[in-house]
């Protein structure tokens, strides 16, 4: 069998995925949940980013997708419980280098999406990560776990938030982290993230089809917690 096939005693309601855009609140509601539940936050993006941050580090073209594609298929990506108290929710290391900041710098956010287009990038990628999902108990955070990495979870968040929201939700973020930033360049820097993340070929971003939709506008973070936790439990009820 290949082990990227459903194993079949696997309980998909013990699988959750949040989908959504940038600065959509998916981390926080993704951690949330995860701890509540006793289950692994796993954050994709994390794996986008350190591929560019890499890929930025050696030098190469962004437009380089066959090295590009290379690099994704060797680069050794590992996401740990977090070794230091500086405000991290887990450690990312590329090889034995602490990458977990880095990988959060503007350069990143402004190249990230690019690298994320190429197919042969998405598949090394994605399948690392459908790997880790199948073993269940698993709040699995991106653009494209329902509908492409993990179609088979029985629980499919969407959430969503207006662009204007995410932006300053973002630019409140890199001023206590003590970044010198404009909110003009978040807002802008988002749009065209969610551009090209939401018009590109490969799994772009939208919500699958049983996905349920979340706009966070107008609610705080423990509401949204509330909402999906209720959402997860009664999926998790009507299964049993
Ligand atoms: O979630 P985060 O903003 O950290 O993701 C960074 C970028 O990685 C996204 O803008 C997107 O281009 C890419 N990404 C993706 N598919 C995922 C997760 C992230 O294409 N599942």
């Amino acid at each position: 069998m290949n082990n990227l096939d459903l194993p079949k005693d696997l309980d998909t309601t013990q699988i959750i995925t949040i989908d959504g855009p940038a600065a959509s609140g998916k981390s926080t509601l993704g951690q949330r949940l995860a701890q509540a539940l006793g289950y692994l936050y796993f954050d994709t993006g994390v794996m986008y980013r350190a591929l560019t941050w890499l890929a930025l580090q050696q030098g190469i073209s962004m437009q380089d997708e066959e090295t590009l594609t290379a690099l994704a298929e060797k680069v050794p990506i590992e996401v740990t419980q977090p070794t230091q108290a500086d405000g991290r929710a887990y450690d990312v290391w590329i090889g034995n280098q602490d990458v977990t900041w880095a990988i959060r710098q503007p350069q990143v956010d402004d190249h990230v999406s690019i690298v994320s287009i190429y197919p042969g990038v998405r598949r090394a990628l994605s399948q690392q990560q459908r790997r880790i999902g199948l073993r269940g108990k698993v709040v699995m955070v991106g653009r494209d776990i329902g509908t492409v990495v993990l179609p088979e979870a029985a629980i499919k968040i969407y959430l969503d938030a207006s662009l204007e929201e995410r932006a300053r939700r973002r630019f409140a973020e890199r001023q206590a982290r003590g970044e010198e930033v404009k909110y003009e360049e978040v807002l802008q820097s988002l749009r065209e993230r969610d551009r090209i993340d939401s018009t590109r070929a490969v799994a772009p971003l939208r919500p699958a089809e049983d996905a349920v939709y979340i706009d966070s506008d107008g609610k705080d973070l423990d509401q949204v917690f509330e909402l999906a936790l209720q959402i997860v439990r009664s999926r998790q009820k009507q299964a049993t």
